[in-house]
């Protein structure tokens, strides 16, 4: 279950709430994306799922747990535990090749399987890279690693920033569908926030983001 209420955030020094009185209630295992114009505050109100952003007012429970008021190192653990996050900018670790970086969370949580790690790199196109220092990989191939590194852990959740966004509409597709089919099978919650209404689409409730609150797309 992932309930948002009444979820305000403003950034100091801005004249109005990026996030304003927000309510958003899903149940476990559901598909959602997030659409909107560039700016609205899509990438602010994942930081606040995530636990990186503090909201002003409102509150926040995912997985049972309340995430608002939570001190860092408790973000942190619940992250560790519950969450994973798929960041735009991908937040690969570039001393690791690929397969130590999909271990990454899954080792530190206890959970870590070479078998299923195996599955999940060919699925996603990467059992050649696996050795690969993630630096030497493309744009494209470092976004489906870090795809790869959040699955890998079985999170309840995985908070997903524009997943396709650098990768070309075939493999955009290819990648998407595994993204969603598999959160689906795994019963994990995903929550999208895309520019793509062909990702946004494959997701059960989509919604778009607009004067700081989500209505249906
Ligand atoms: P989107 O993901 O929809 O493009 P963002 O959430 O990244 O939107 O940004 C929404 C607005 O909030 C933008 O105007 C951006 O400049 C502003 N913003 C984002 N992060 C910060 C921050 N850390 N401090 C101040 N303003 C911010
Ligand atoms: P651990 O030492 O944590 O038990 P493993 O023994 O599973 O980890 O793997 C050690 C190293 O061998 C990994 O960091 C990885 O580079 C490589 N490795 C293990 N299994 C595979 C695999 N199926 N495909 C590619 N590389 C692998």
């Amino acid at each position: 279950m992932l309930s948002v209420q009444q979820l305000t955030k403003r950034y100091p020094g801005a004249t109005s709430a990026i996030i304003s009185d927000l309510e958003l209630h899903a149940p476990s295992g559901i598909s959602l994306s997030i659409q909107g114009a560039s700016g609205c505050g899509k990438s602010t109100l994942l930081a606040l799922l995530a636990g990186f952003e503090v909201c002003d007012s409102g509150s926040i429970v995912i997985a049972n747990q309340q995430l608002d008021g939570l001190s860092a190192s408790a973000a942190d653990d619940f992250r560790k535990n519950n969450l994973g996050v798929i960041f735009q900018n991908y937040n690969l670790l570039e001393c690791f090749n690929v397969w130590d970086n999909v271990a990454f969370t899954a080792r530190l949580k206890g959970n870590y399987s070479a078998e299923r790690q195996q599955q999940l790199l060919a699925q996603l196109g990467l059992s050649a890279f696996s050795q690969a220092p993630v630096g030497q990989l493309s744009g494209g191939e470092q976004q489906r690693v870090a795809i790869a590194r959040a699955l890998n852990h079985c999170p309840a959740v995985v908070l997903a920033d524009e997943p396709t966004g650098n990768l070309d509409e075939q493999t955009s597709d290819v990648v998407s569908d595994l993204l969603f089919n598999y959160c689906h099978a795994q019963k994990i919650t995903l929550v999208v926030v895309t520019h793509s209404s062909d990702v946004a689409c494959r997701a059960r409730q989509q919604y778009a983001l607009h004067h700081g609150k989500l209505c249906a797309a």
